[in-house]
């Protein structure tokens, strides 16, 4: 607790804020992007944007997991749920739109959609109710991911299958850097994806792309020291990978959640609401475990969804390239009781998180 309350010593921000100032580019902008719900909620909650000097923008990146989920991936579970299958999830799931409805809605019509907080209590509701069929609705990043192989090995009851809808934050980094109109200079990445997965997956970045690349916690000194770290990169010329969250995060991540995770999972070409296809970005079961595929077991065969609704500007959200604040609909007809885009689903959805501080 007295670790944590360091991290959020204001007058110490005043002095990192102020180095920030000193090191900043006299001209031009420099746009550092994070790709974590969590650090936008930290960089929005304490108003780090506002001890920014003009020419640095912090942006959000494609970090929260719940609004990436294309609507067809939502369509199929709502499919498997309207056909009288349980379907469980996490609670943000329940009102991100899918092609014509979320699962809220579908639990309005008298499907059984329920709220869990963890995998293993899907499964044990499906040992418990042994004469129904259950999915797990499984999203989420690196930090997931593992929790959902662990069950999987552990052997589920005949009667449970899993929605696999995990995908992987470095892909999508190499997505966001190739694209030509986002001219990124740096990434602060997420540092509960890094404890799993560790320093090497983004070697890539500063080697190949000249991209400073820091590795951060959430608290507001994590932030401001990761945008102080990325703006010396830039000022000596020397793009490096640097971990900024030593006091969590090892050079080789959890070795043993990535055995598990490659276990049971492969990575794919895949769809991201907003983003398009990214190569090998999504995980599927392999072979041995595809006995536990909802998509095989219900031969869904949802291919193509409707991610964004007229007005909507999630897809410009999810990469940063506009604020919230620009969409036409926001705080209008798009508010957090009445969410139209999955942006303002979940709290780790940027346009949720800013509507929490207007
Ligand atoms: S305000 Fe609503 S409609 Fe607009 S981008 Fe955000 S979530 Fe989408």
């Amino acid at each position: 607790m007295i670790k944590e309350m360091r991290f959020r010593d204001a007058a110490l921000a005043k002095r990192v804020a102020e180095k920030i100032r000193k090191i900043a580019p006299s001209k031009g902008t420099v746009k550092i992007c994070h790709i974590c719900g969590t650090h936008e909620w930290t960089i929005t909650h304490y108003g780090i944007r506002s001890l920014l000097p003009e020419s640095v923008e912090v942006i959000a990146g494609p970090g929260c997991p719940v609004c990436i989920v294309p609507a067809s991936e939502i369509d199929e579970a709502i499919e498997m749920a309207l056909d009288g299958v349980t379907v469980t999830c996490f609670g943000d799931l329940l009102r991100v739109p899918g092609s014509k409805m979320s699962l809220l809605d579908a639990r309005a019509e008298g499907a059984d959609v329920r709220v869990v907080y963890s995998v293993a209590d899907a499964i044990k509701m499906a040992r418990r109710e042994r004469e129904k069929q259950f999915v797990f609705f499984a999203v989420g990043f690196e930090t997931t991911a593992p929790s959902t192989a662990v069950e999987i090995l552990k052997g589920p009851p005949e009667n449970m299958s899993f929605l696999i809808s995990h995908r992987l934050i470095p892909p999508a980094m190499k997505a966001l850097v190739e694209m030509e109109d986002l001219s990124l200079n740096g990434f602060i990445a997420p540092g509960h994806v890094s404890t799993i997965i560790g320093m090497k997956p983004y070697e890539i970045f500063p080697r190949d792309y000249g991209m400073p690349t820091v590795v951060a916690g959430f608290e507001p000194l994590d932030v401001l020291f990761a945008i102080y770290m990325i703006l010396k990169q830039i000022r000596k010329g020397e793009p490096r990978l640097e971990n900024e969250y030593v006091r969590a995060v090892l050079p080789e991540g959890n070795v043993r959640a990535q055995r598990l995770m490659r276990k049971v999972f492969k990575a794919e070409d895949g769809r991201w609401r907003g983003l398009q296809i990214i190569p090998e970005s999504v995980l599927t079961l392999r072979d041995n475990y595809k006995r536990y595929d909802s998509r095989q077991k219900y031969d869904l065969h949802v291919k193509c969804g409707v991610d964004i609704r007229p007005g909507c500007r999630c897809h410009l959200v999810i990469v940063g390239k506009i604020k919230p604040t620009e969409c036409p609909l926001f705080m209008k007809a798009c508010t957090p009781h009445r969410p139209v885009g999955p942006c303002m689903v979940s709290m780790e959805g940027t346009c949720r998180i800013w509507a929490g501080s207007t």
